[in-house]
């Protein structure tokens, strides 16, 4: 059974570090509702076959779906329970974003069996917000996790983000304990991650220094007790040594506070870990559908062109809307390298058995050059029928990981 992302491409505006296909809601764009409402119509009727047992989960995302108006998002939530079936206690999980929550969106979304929610927090703090233009306040965040356990939703993920524009370690263990103090059940802690073409590539990426913004001066602030916050340094970025400082440090407060530290960027009370991106993680079939939705079934890879008019084009015309690279069949040594690659992310790592049932083969005799090599540094452990990533090297893990691209054999 795949699991179904639904992607929402519309935000109220875009936010700097943005690289997400999305629209900012401006005058020209809404008319791109209707348009995308109705090719996703076809693209979900077209799309059953593919899920004939139904889907394991539901992620809406975008995007922000919650910044579409009540009535397209109830369109939308029909439209998805229409033409899919659900598995008994399917978790079904919607983002949005603090500055588009409303008592009426949110009573709709648990009408429709919304079960989760994923709110895009970032930090609980004004400042920081508005240096990559966020539209909502830390105030709103905070009101918008009071709505979501008033109106019931016993599962909320927060996104907080670390490594923003004049972030100082203070500021980020402030916003992570203001998280904690919600006992929220899921937290996902991002780095800020600087994409080409950006607002905030361009206003900082190039020719960036990160040491030169922070570094001794960084530690005199902290001590003295002041913030980047202030005066002309306020889009000062933190260096890659504070960043590492930051992640390190909540994640051992997290742990400290109860949660279960299961894939890099991801934190869960016992029992509440995503099961829709476990799924992704553990190398299950996925359908991705709306516009740059990417599906996954039977070693078949296709992505939506990510243009809300030429999806809608397609579909009308009953063509596949697909990006310009179409469909595209992963070999076996690729589904077998994104398994690792995906599989080490997590905590509990890459399974032997499922691993041979699924490739037929062993890991250790696609692999052993790979094992071998970091052997030394003990960067990888075997736990019975696992094989895990040395949780020291959870943070440096991305270049571990690349050898396994081409590792095979
Ligand atoms: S709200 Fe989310 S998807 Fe929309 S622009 Fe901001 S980061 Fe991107």
């Amino acid at each position: 059974m795949p699991s179904l992302y639904v992607h929402v491409p519309f935000c109220i505006q875009k936010c700097d570090y943005c690289a997400f296909y999305s629209h900012g809601l401006t005058n020209y764009s809404k008319e791109l509702i209707p348009l995308y409402l109705e090719g996703l119509e076809i693209e979900l009727a077209n799309r059953q076959k593919d899920a004939p047992q139904g889907v394991s989960s539901l992620f809406i995302g975008g995007g922000t779906p919650t910044a579409l108006p009540l009535d397209n998002l109830e369109h939308l939530l029909k439209l998805i329970t229409r033409n899919f079936s659900f598995a008994e206690r399917a978790e079904k999980t919607t983002e949005g974003n603090p500055g588009t929550l409303t008592r009426e969106k949110l009573i709709l979304l648990r009408e429709y069996g919304i079960n989760r929610f994923s709110l895009g927090v970032q930090a609980f703090d004004d400042k920081l917000l508005s240096n990559v233009g966020r539209i909502h306040s830390a105030q709103q965040a905070r009101d918008g996790v009071l709505l979501l356990r008033t109106l019931g939703f016993t599962n909320i993920n927060l996104d907080l983000m670390f490594g923003l524009p004049g972030q100082t370690m203070s500021l980020w263990k402030t916003s992570v304990e203001e998280a904690l103090s919600y006992r929220p059940e899921h937290l996902s802690l991002y780095g800020l991650m600087l994409e080409e073409g950006t607002p905030l590539y361009d206003r900082i990426g190039e020719g960036l220094d990160r040491a030169e913004s922070t570094g001794a001066e960084e530690v005199r602030r902290e001590e003295a007790g002041e913030s980047y916050c202030d005066g002309d340094r306020d889009q000062g970025l933190p260096d890659d040594d504070l960043q590492a400082d930051m992640q390190e440090w909540a994640v051992e407060r997290l742990e400290k506070a109860g949660y279960i530290h299961y894939e890099t960027s991801n934190f869960a009370l016992p029992g509440f870990e995503c099961q829709h991106n476990l799924g992704y993680w553990r190398g299950e079939e996925y359908l991705g559908l709306g516009p740059g939705g990417v599906s996954c079934l039977k070693r078949v890879r296709q992505k939506n062109v990510e243009d809300v008019r030429a999806y809608w084009a397609s579909l009308h015309e009953e063509k596949e809307p697909l990006d310009e690279e179409g469909k595209e069949i992963l070999s076996l040594e690729e589904c077998m390298a994104e398994r690792m690659i995906l599989g080490l992310r997590l905590r509990e790592g890459v399974s032997f058995t499922k691993f041979r049932e699924d490739f037929g083969v062993d890991l250790r005799d696609i692999y052993g050059d790979v094992l071998e090599r970091y052997r030394y540094r003990d960067c990888f452990v075997i736990q019975g029928d696992r094989l895990c990533l040395n949780e020291k090297y959870a943070f440096v893990a991305n270049g571990i990981l690349r050898e396994f691209v081409g590792g095979a054999g």
